[in-house]
């Protein structure tokens, strides 16, 4: 398959061929969607995030896992591709040809399930070389098993449109891991890539049992964004988030979880069961981040990764229970697409 707005554009020309006189309408129609992608935006001035996975493994028809797009400085990165996250992307009218690099997190299937897609997909629609991606120690190992993976698919474009068009030398992606094994948030943070003015640093957060685990910062001129990646509730957050004009945490309601539990084993699934009680454990409640926000002076807390998916009413109010309470700035229940820009401090 090549990318989606390919797609797009054959299926609408074959549907429609034939129909004399509607050429024009069909022309208008493939050029708009060859054209949707917000191509200049990471050379806008500023900060900008857009939301490209708000979900969790759990299946949600309008939310992809794990993903967040950070540009500035003309960069265009990824924190983290779960399943999903490429095709919002694009919906989200990214320059995907633009992707400078990914930043994972950690190796749950939640946040790498696209990282073959992120990788082809952006060679595809015009990245001339191989993709940066950073994350933690075992990084280059999951880049290797990706690219062995896509390493066909590659060979048979390159063969299929010739090598000007999509050349093979560009096709993969180059790991840059993270000196940065323990899992103590209270460990300094550790630049990973400082470029025209974007700092970026990693920093350790308490994903335990699994390790290593890392969160992001970025900051350009005068503005910060923090994403927090998967967390049970850090101290350590807070402090290098200290006072970033957005903080990204992740949220999961615990008492939804332990209720799935219960319920789970009522029906006899015990596998479930287990995994549902353990999950808690491991991650924030929307107060807990709220209070994490609260001690970083965060300006702004957005929600995302969110477990289950606050999709009603009903939903949205238990997930905000109680963060008024705890926290004085606005909090945003992350969706996937919305957008927050970050004007340049004079
Ligand atoms: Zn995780
Ligand atoms: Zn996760």
């Amino acid at each position: 398959m090549t990318g989606r707005a390919v797609r797009h554009a054959l299926a609408l020309a074959l549907v429609l061929a034939g129909s004399i006189g509607c050429e024009r309408l069909i022309d208008a129609r493939i050029e708009r969607n060859l054209t949707r992608a917000q191509t200049g935006l990471p050379d806008e001035p500023g900060l900008h995030v857009v939301l490209c996975g708000t979900g969790s493994p759990i299946a949600d028809a309008s939310r992809a896992a794990a993903c967040t797009a950070v540009l500035a400085a003309g960069q265009f990165l990824l924190v983290d591709v779960g399943p999903g996250a490429w095709e919002s992307a694009d919906l989200a009218n990214l320059p995907l040809a633009r992707l400078s690099g990914v930043l994972l997190t950690h190796f749950h299937s939640d946040h790498i399930g696209d990282l073959g897609e992120a990788m082809t997909g952006s060679w595809i629609a015009g990245r001339t070389r191989p993709l940066d991606v950073y994350g933690p120690a075992g990084t280059a190992e999951v880049v290797r098993g990706f690219e062995a993976a896509y390493a066909r698919d590659a060979d048979a474009r390159t063969r299929h449109h010739g090598e000007q068009a999509m050349p093979r030398a560009a096709a993969g992606a180059v790991a840059h891991e993270i000196a940065l094994d323990a899992d103590d948030p209270a460990l300094p943070a550790v630049v990973v890539l400082e470029r025209d003015g974007l700092r970026i640093t990693a920093f350790a957060v308490d994903h335990s049992p699994v390790r290593p685990a890392v969160g992001y910062r970025f900051d350009y001129r005068g503005r910060s964004v923090v994403v927090t990646g998967d967390t049970k509730k850090s101290q350590g957050v807070a402090s290098h988030a200290l006072g970033a004009d957005l903080l990204i945490h992740e949220a999961l309601l615990p008492d939804a979880a332990l209720r799935a539990s219960a319920v789970a084993g009522r029906l006899g699934r015990g596998r479930l069961a287990k995994l549902a009680s353990d999950i808690p454990g491991y991650h924030t409640s929307p107060v807990e981040a709220a209070q994490v926000a609260q001690a970083a002076g965060a300006k702004k807390l957005v929600l995302t990764h969110l477990v289950p998916g606050p999709n009603d009413f009903f939903a949205r109010r238990l997930f905000l229970r109680g963060v008024g309470e705890v926290y004085g700035g606005e909090v945003v229940l992350g969706e996937d697409g919305m957008r927050f820009d970050l004007a340049p401090q004079p």
